[in-house]
């Protein structure tokens, strides 16, 4: 297959109608993302974005697109502890700063007393979760970052739809708007990958060489319901796109009762006594 400019394609989609090589394809990926990131209003020209990295591709596309577009932003990583796979990720992060010539900070999970290795194996994603949304709203926060913006793709926001709407948990569905705008001491969060398929990031990231680490942490469960939403898009071309929109006007319209009041250990937001992650602390914490 050849792309419109006639060189061989690396590209090629149903859904846009389009086969590109790769001169071609990042333009298209960031023309793509400018365009969802504009029309869904998910990122303002004024604000200072703190882009979340992990070392992974879909960050990695994120933070390459933030630059192409010229947003103003910095990135920000949060090493797990979680042995090599937390080393590579770290060496990734690092080296993408270096590339795109954006400032990176770094908070590691064991100044708080813990990693990711000291958590009940049952639990770890979980805790893994928690510790990610506090640091990074805390980081933003304290250092006069108006945005968070992570790389949840199609993918991440479908699978999370499904099991919330299986468990019942209907008004979760509110945090799976493109952006949600700040509240009391939670910063804004934002998605601007959200109607980006995990195979479209692939691409980039790939075509143009840029450095990430393609390891798996070694938590990683098996995703079942992963695996469904890809089979569902062999069958049907544009279901994923098409669906995470529908999710995203779908979520204005449900409300979520913020019931919440402050840690009082941390002060941070919580709607119990002590907040997820200080009750991490006093669980796992060395002192
Ligand atoms: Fe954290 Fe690894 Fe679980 Fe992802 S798979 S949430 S990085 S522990
Ligand atoms: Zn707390």
């Amino acid at each position: 297959m050849r792309c419109r400019c006639g060189r061989r394609a690396v590209f090629h989609s149903k859904v846009y109608k389009v086969t590109l090589c790769d001169e071609c394809y990042p333009n298209f990926y960031v023309e793509i993302v400018g365009r969802s990131v504009k029309r869904y209003k998910i990122l303002r020209r004024s604000e200072r974005i703190l882009a979340c990295v992990s070392g992974g591709k879909d960050s990695c596309a994120m933070a390459y697109a933030l630059k192409r577009l010229e947003y103003k932003f910095e990135l920000f990583h949060i090493d797990l502890g979680i042995g090599r796979y937390s080393r590579e990720c770290l060496r990734s992060v690092e080296e993408l700063s270096e590339f795109l010539d954006v400032n990176l900070n770094v908070v590691r999970l064991e100044d708080y007393g813990f990693t990711i290795e000291d958590v009940d194996r049952r639990k770890v994603c979980s805790a893994c979760g928690t510790a990610k949304r506090y640091l990074m709203n805390v980081f933003a926060r304290l250092n006069g970052f108006d945005v968070v913006a992570t790389a949840h793709t199609c993918e991440d926001i479908i699978n999370f739809f499904i099991k919330n709407m299986l468990s019942g948990n209907v008004e979760y569905i509110s945090k799976l708007k493109p952006r949600i705008d700040s509240f009391d001491k939670l910063v804004a969060k934002s998605k601007p990958l959200f109607d980006r398929t995990e195979k479209e990031n692939a691409t980039l990231v790939l075509t143009l060489n840029l450095p990430f680490t393609s390891i798996e942490c070694p938590h990683a469960p098996h995703d079942v319901w992963k695996e469904i939403i890809y089979d569902v898009e062999l069958r049907k071309k544009g279901f994923k796109q098409n669906f995470v929109r529908s999710i995203a006007k779908l979520a204005n319209f449900i409300r979520l009762d913020w019931n919440l009041g402050h840690c009082k250990i941390c002060g941070e937001v919580s709607n119990s006594e002590v907040c997820s992650f200080c009750k991490l602390r006093l669980r796992y914490g060395k002192g």
